[in-house]
């Protein structure tokens, strides 16, 4: 698919999630749908559980405390936000950052699956447990991070949660290190 056919269809599931006020719950409460941003014809996407405070205000994920330490394990693998595309599995903000329920996490994986299957990247990127779970629910966060997982054709790498890390150093130390094995997977697969 071309980039602005990429673009049309991105735009399209959009205005769907808007349309069809799939999760009325959380939709009510948020200031912005959080929908994604970055290259959409990139190799590499990453997947987070859900907006926080300051992404439901920009409306843009990962653009907060958690976003900064990604944005800085991004610089250290010489790749930069705009190379790469960064989303949620909910896409609006959960009240007080609760963790997003099973039943929202379900409203929105159609939505999700679509949207990986537009951008089609070669690597997933998963964030934290919640997110690898939506993809692999029989996996343990804690066992499988930093090991290369398959779905079909497409590569997913579990890791820790940026925010989970940012508040312990044995946490942080290790998704660095599962981290800095981005480009060596992009350069093989
Ligand atoms: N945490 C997430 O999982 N996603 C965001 O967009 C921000 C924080």
């Amino acid at each position: 698919m071309t980039k602005t056919n990429k673009q049309l269809e991105l735009d399209k599931l959009k205005n769907q999630i808007i349309d069809q006020n799939v999760c009325p719950e959380l939709a009510n409460n948020a200031t912005n749908l959080v929908f994604g941003s970055g290259n959409i014809d990139t190799k590499i996407c990453f997947i987070g559980e859900a907006p926080g405070k300051n992404e439901d205000i920009q409306g843009l994920p990962f653009v907060g405390a958690s976003g900064k330490f990604l944005n800085e394990m991004l610089e250290a693998i010489n790749l930069s936000r705009d190379q790469v595309y960064i989303t949620n599995i909910v896409k609006y903000r959960p009240p007080d950052n609760r963790d997003p329920l099973l039943q929202e996490k379900a409203i929105f994986m159609p939505f999700l699956n679509k949207q990986i299957e537009i951008i089609n990247p070669k690597l997933i990127v998963t964030l934290g447990r919640h997110s690898m779970n939506c993809f692999f629910p029989e996996l343990t966060i804690s066992v499988v991070h930093g090991k290369l997982q398959k779905i079909g054709d497409r590569f997913f790498l579990p890791l820790f949660h940026p925010a989970a890390a940012l508040y312990n150093g044995l946490l942080k130390k290790t998704l660095i290190s599962d981290f800095q094995q981005i480009p060596s997977i992009l350069n093989t697969i």
